[in-house]
């Protein structure tokens, strides 16, 4: 929204003028699927789609929130209290945020708050990143906590650990975090070191949303974690980042199905997250494709987090580009998005091919976005 627009939105509520404004991008992964909390390799970009956070500084250490997307519904709470879960389920976002910061020994005071986004919640962008990157920008910069780009994403990344129950790794918060312009961001989640690599002028970059009904994300999620956790132990590593695709294979009698399958996935996945940053350097569109179209091949197969939606929709997609475009499924699966990558003369072709397909065979509507490639966190 534009920022006089939200100033105004804000002054409507609090009758009070906006002392800054916070916003944070939703994402997008390239290639890198359930890499993260296993310390590997993630290739996302960051959205011009985003969240904003308006913000003014209060007096005391009260938390008063609304958000423009649930215009009947505010939170508030005090800061001087231990932090607990409240009635809204989306205020718990900010009340996660505060409570990890206020966990950290921060000092910081209270907030008015806005909120207004047009990153589409719970679709695979990562909605839930962009509100606590913004949410915890706006407190740092408040009361002038000074963390850097990196501790605001883990502050994200615990909001959702430690309060909201969602065991994520460290990916949407920090490309929401440090996205660059027009450049996908390669995390190695073990250092945490990120290079920003040019996307190629010429790539275009298309999401669509299957809108399948998302059920049991979480716990499946979580269950999927777990299997990684079990497979290391059969390993005899910390991390999968330190087990090898040729030792994975010499333990395979001694575990069980779904643990070899799930370790079998992250390696194989790490190796082909290097492969693609390079691919992408060097804009190899037919690389790209069967990296993407293996990722995708071993997200159905071996870590099983694909429904008949997202697999048709990659289907119907890749059948219709043919070796012009390489598609996968992206971000936590069970639903959500596919992620495709074609040129500027095939988006018509894409578009007409989930329109033909995609609600004839699977009873949905999907959801099309022609994306540009967003920045990060950014203050005004
Ligand atoms: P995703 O991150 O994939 O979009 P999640 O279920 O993780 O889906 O996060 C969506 C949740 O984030 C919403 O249910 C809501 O609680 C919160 N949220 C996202 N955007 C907003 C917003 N603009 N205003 C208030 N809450 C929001
Ligand atoms: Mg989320």
């Amino acid at each position: 929204m534009e920022l006089e627009e939200f100033s105004k939105a804000f002054e409507a509520i609090y009758q009070l003028a906006v002392d800054g404004i916070a916003t944070a991008p939703g994402r997008v992964n390239l290639i890198g699927e359930f890499t993260d909390y296993n310390d590997g390799f993630v290739l996302p970009c960051a959205l011009e789609f985003n969240t904003q956070v308006a913000y003014r500084k209060r007096a005391d250490n009260k938390v008063v929130v609304h958000s423009l997307q649930y215009p009947d519904e505010f939170d508030e709470f005090e800061l001087n209290d231990a932090i607990s879960a409240g009635k809204s389920q989306w205020g718990n976002y900010i009340r996660a945020v505060a409570f990890v910061l206020q966990r950290s020994g921060a000092k910081f005071s209270g907030l008015d708050l806005l909120i207004e986004s047009n990153v589409p919640q719970g679709a695979g962008l990562s909605s839930s990143a962009a509100l606590e990157v913004a949410v915890a920008g706006a407190f740092n910069e408040a009361s002038n906590l000074g963390f850097t780009l990196e501790q605001l994403a883990k502050f994200g990344q615990q909001a959702e650990n430690d309060f909201m129950d969602c065991q994520c790794g460290i990916m949407d918060q920090l490309i929401s975090a440090k996205g660059l312009k027009n450049h996908a961001l390669l995390i190695d989640c073990l250092s945490l070191v990120t290079e920003s690599i040019p996307m190629p002028d010429d790539l275009i970059l298309m999401i669509i949303n299957s809108n399948y009904p998302r059920k049991l994300v979480d716990s499946e999620y979580n269950q999927r974690r777990l299997d990684c956790e079990q497979a290391c132990t059969k390993l005899g590593v910390e991390t999968l980042r330190q087990a090898t695709m040729s030792a994975l294979l010499a333990a395979k009698e001694s575990m069980s199905e779904h643990q070899f399958k799930r370790a079998h996935h992250v390696i194989s996945e790490n190796d082909r997250v290097i492969k693609a940053t390079q691919a992408l350097k060097s804009n190899d569109m037919n690389e790209l494709r069967q990296l993407m179209a293996a990722s995708h091949h071993s997200l159905k197969n071996d870590f099983e987090v694909t429904v008949p939606a997202t697999d048709g929709l990659v289907d119907i997609c890749q059948s219709a580009l043919g070796e012009r475009g390489a598609v996968r499924m992206t971000g936590g699966g069970f639903g959500g998005a596919i992620v495709c990558l074609c040129r500027q003369e095939d988006v018509d072709v894409v578009k007409n091919a989930v329109l033909e397909n995609y609600e004839k065979n699977f009873a949905l509507e999907a959801d099309i976005y022609v994306c540009q490639v967003g920045g990060g966190l950014t203050l005004q």
